[in-house]
C-alpha cells in the first residue's frame, strides 16, 4: 500500500516480521517493512527519525542515475566484458549477429538495428558457461548444491537465489571484472546456507573472499555504468 509522510512516499508492506526496516530501491522508491502489530503512528515515528537519512540516499541515487551510460551501436564505441572495454566494429558480413574477436565486438551490419538485443544474447550466452564454471568452483569449497543457473534480466538486481535452489545472475554481471563475478557467485551460493544477510552469512563469505568488502563496494560504486 502506498502511503505518503510529509514529503516521503513510500510502500508499506506489513507482515509478521520483529522489525522495522526502511528500503532505498534502485528506482529511488522507498519501501517500509514493518511489524503487523505497528500502527501507522509508529510507523511515521520512525521515518521522522530516518527522514534526513532517506534524503540523503534519495540523493545519492539519483546521481547515480546520472552517470548512467547509454552507449550508441556505432564504430569505435567501447562496450564492456569482463571488466574491459572492447571496441565496436561493424562488419559486412559473419556467422552470428555479434562475437568478440581479435580485441573487437564486431556486429552485423544488418543486426544494427537490434544490436541491443544481441549485445543481451551474448551476455547470456557467456553468462551460462561463466557462472556454471565459477559455481562448480565455489560450490565444493562451500559445500553446497544449487539447483542450477539462469542468466536473465533481474531489473535491479545483480543475481538471486530461488526457492528450489536456482541461482539467477543478470546479464549485466557479465560486463564485470572476474572478481566481481566472483564476488557475487560466492554471495549467491553463500544464500543457500543462509537465506539472509546474518553476521554468519557474511562470515561464510568472509572465509571464501576474505577482501569480500572491497568487491562489495565496487560493485556499488561502479554498477551503474554497466549498461549497454
Ligand atoms: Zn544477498
Amino acid at each position: 500500500m502506498k502511503r505518503t509522510y510529509k514529503d516521503i512516499t513510500y510502500t508499506l508492506k506489513q507482515s509478521k516480521r520483529k522489525t522495522l526496516s526502511i528500503y532505498i530501491e534502485a528506482d529511488s522508491s522507498v519501501s517500509v517493512l514493518a511489524p503487523e502489530s505497528k500502527t501507522i503512528s509508529d510507523i511515521e515515528k520512525v521515518i521522522e527519525n530516518k527522514r534526513y537519512w532517506v534524503y540523503k540516499e534519495l540523493a545519492e541515487k539519483e546521481m547515480l542515475n546520472a552517470a548512467r551510460i547509454k552507449r550508441d551501436f556505432v564504430n569505435g564505441q567501447g562496450f564492456l566484458y569482463l571488466g574491459k572495454s572492447y571496441r565496436l566494429s561493424i562488419v559486412d558480413t559473419q556467422d552470428v549477429p555479434l562475437k568478440l574477436l581479435n580485441g573487437y565486438f564486431c556486429l552485423r551490419q544488418n543486426d544494427v538495428e537490434t544490436a541491443e538485443k544481441s549485445f543481451i544474447d551474448f551476455y547470456r550466452q557467456k553468462g551460462m558457461k561463466k557462472f556454471a564454471a565459477r559455481m562448480r568452483y565455489y560450490q565444493e569449497m562451500l559445500g553446497v548444491r544449487p539447483a542450477g543457473v539462469r542468466v536473465l534480466d533481474l531489473k535491479t538486481r545483480w543475481a538471486s537465489c530461488s526457492e528450489d535452489k536456482m541461482l539467477n545472475f543478470h546479464w549485466k554481471t557479465m560486463m564485470a571484472p572476474m572478481k566481481i563475478i566472483d564476488y557475487v557467485v560466492v554471495h549467491e551460493l553463500v544464500h543457500l546456507i543462509y537465506p539472509n544477510h546474518t553476521d554468519a552469512f557474511w562470515n561464510e563469505v568472509d572465509k571464501i573472499l576474505p577482501d569480500y568488502t572491497e568487491r562489495k563496494e565496487w560493485l556499488k560504486e561502479n554498477g551503474v555504468s554497466l549498461d549497454i
